[in-house]
């Protein structure tokens, strides 16, 4: 056992104040759920709750401690990330993890039920003490994170900053006969300058009626006059993503693509006028909906309103039909409605926006006007 007692550093102690709070607030919540103990084994949540990075890691949490498993490659790292008591071991992490439970007389053991293979699933039956039970929790980590902690989304506004700026930069260079995925390395390219770690997410971006397809892969189709240009980007920066989508042209536009950016402009401008604590989530995908219903293009809206992000590209809530998510004060979401007409093209517009008591604050800089180039 290998325990790393926190430094004077004073960033650090205040970032593994901010992690402890996170573990105690889990705990606090085992105790509701009638657990002794959970196992936490998803990548973005063992990051949460400890701040370690690495691609192999377990979690043992329970009222009396908590520990992080891990194998040798990552003993430095882990040392270096967190403070939490780290444990190194070879082989499955869930061996030492059972005996910890076991030597802490465990009995009411939760696991990740959606996160983890059938194959683990077994692992982890094999090795379990005496006595014992697994139990399957679902999203319990993932409802803690969804409300940000005020580090939390001082991250996630760098991150769009970063996004946006990366964009300005991207655009700037938009030439014709440019490529798809010409412009979707440049923007990858100047986010890595600005400091994120890597895209959050494979960077959308598409050219002329090929804007109609909403998540197409950037291609190597060349940009040509007259032609609208839909970017959806975002970086992850120190883990936190961003995600934005704007809109350019190049040449004048015509009264049908005007049009058509007026009423998703209106649609993304009421949606996130419609954000505020005690919302529910479907509340504003309904908003965004009707003003496209009003322009006869509900039929071209074929997404849901937005969703969740914060170390994942895609956390709860999810902006759409049947979401009874009450929004509340820190929660992080996107507002990206959007209108797709095969043959002609598509437009959306997305925002990243945090959720505050009498509204919300947008932490996407970048203008909302159709960019003409
Ligand atoms: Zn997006
Ligand atoms: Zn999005």
């Amino acid at each position: 056992m290998i325990y790393h007692p926190a430094t004077c550093n004073p960033a650090r102690s205040t970032a593994e104040q901010e992690f402890q709070t996170r573990r105690a607030q889990l705990i606090a919540e085992l105790a509701r759920s009638k657990l002794d103990a959970l196992i936490v084994s998803f990548p973005a949540n063992t990051r949460y709750l400890t701040g370690f990075t690495g691609s192999n890691a377990l979690v043992l949490l329970w009222p009396g401690g908590a520990v992080l498993f891990t194998d040798p490659r990552y003993r430095i790292q882990a040392s270096e990330e967190t403070t939490c008591k780290v444990r190194v071991a070879k082989g499955p992490l869930f061996v030492p993890l059972m005996n910890a439970a076991r030597r802490n007389k465990i009995r009411r053991l939760g696991f990740e039920g959606s996160r983890l293979s059938y194959e683990t699933y077994q692992l982890l039956k094999e090795n379990l003490p005496l006595g014992a039970s697994l139990e399957p929790v679902a999203g319990l980590v993932e409802a803690q994170r969804m409300i940000k902690s005020g580090a939390e989304v001082s991250l996630l506004r760098r991150s769009a900053l970063t996004n946006s700026e990366a964009f300005r930069r991207a655009l700037a260079k938009v030439r014709p006969k440019m490529r798809e995925s010409d412009l979707a390395a440049e923007l990858e390219y100047q986010m890595r300058l600005l400091g994120a770690d890597k895209p959050a997410f494979e960077t959308i971006v598409t050219f002329g009626p090929r804007t109609a397809l909403p998540h197409a892969r950037a291609a190597a189709n060349a940009l040509a006059n007259n032609q609208l240009l839909l970017v959806d980007v975002g970086a992850s920066q120190d883990g936190y993503a961003s995600d934005m989508t704007r809109m350019a042209f190049l040449g004048k536009p015509g009264g049908k693509v005007k049009r058509l950016y007026q009423a998703v402009l209106e649609a993304q401008l009421a949606a996130v006028s419609a954000v505020r604590q005690g919302v529910h989530a479907e509340r504003v995908d309904r908003v965004a909906r009707r003003v496209l219903r009003a322009r006869k293009l509900e039929q071209a809206f074929v997404h849901s309103s937005g969703h969740g992000l914060g170390l994942e590209i895609h956390e709860p809530p999810r902006l759409g039909k049947g979401d009874k998510t009450v929004l509340q004060a820190g929660m992080v979401i996107t507002i990206e409605p959007g209108a797709y007409i095969e043959g002609f093209g598509g437009v959306r517009i997305e925002d990243t926006v945090v959720v505050t008591s009498t509204g919300c604050e947008v932490l996407t800089p970048a203008s909302k006007e159709l960019l003409i180039l």
